[in-house]
């Protein structure tokens, strides 16, 4: 990509942006971990917010597009997909082109469920699907303080940053 442009550093830098609504449902998928909730989450896939969000930053470091691209949902093979499966299907498109994931930041939005005591299990997973340390993986939360649809508990929204370096 920029390697023969020695003025450009051999980084790239992506970042992803998801939402899902609650629905029916009795958990969630975050982060390839199943949480007890009062709800479920509407989605085609298992609605992993923070795996898309990832895969949406995984992908848009190297300009790949988007996930709706990679995983339509049009497409009946998604149906119900293990979202842990496109994470590990990113991170192959990006080896291919000889990069990998340095490290992953990424927030979780929602009043509830509390994110904090599934959090370690999250980045074990993210890191086991990235072949990286779970140390490079960080998963935060917050509120948005009762305002807007997370705040009214209508649904789950997360943000991911990934830095790729040469593989
Ligand atoms: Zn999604």
């Amino acid at each position: 990509m920029n390697s023969s442009n020695p003025a450009i550093p051999d980084i790239r830098i992506g970042q992803g942006f998801d939402v899902h609504a609650f629905g029916e449902g009795d958990h969630l998928v975050i982060g390839g971990v199943r949480v007890p909730h009062e709800r479920g989450i509407v989605a085609h896939s298992d609605g992993d917010v923070v795996l898309h969000a990832l895969c949406d930053a995984m992908l848009g470091a190297l300009a790949l597009g988007d996930i709706g691209q990679h995983f339509p949902p049009s497409d009946p093979q998604w149906k119900g997909a293990d979202s842990r499966a496109f994470v590990r299907h990113c991170n192959q498109l990006l080896a291919e082109q000889g990069w990998r994931v340095g490290n992953v930041d990424a927030t979780v939005v929602c009043e509830r469920p509390k994110i904090g005591p599934h959090a370690p299990a999250m980045r074990d997973n993210i890191a086991s699907d990235l072949g990286i340390a779970p140390d490079a993986v960080s998963i935060k939360a917050t509120t948005s303080e009762k305002l807007g649809f997370t705040g009214r508990g209508e649904g789950i929204a997360a943000q991911a940053v990934c830095l790729l370096v040469r593989a």
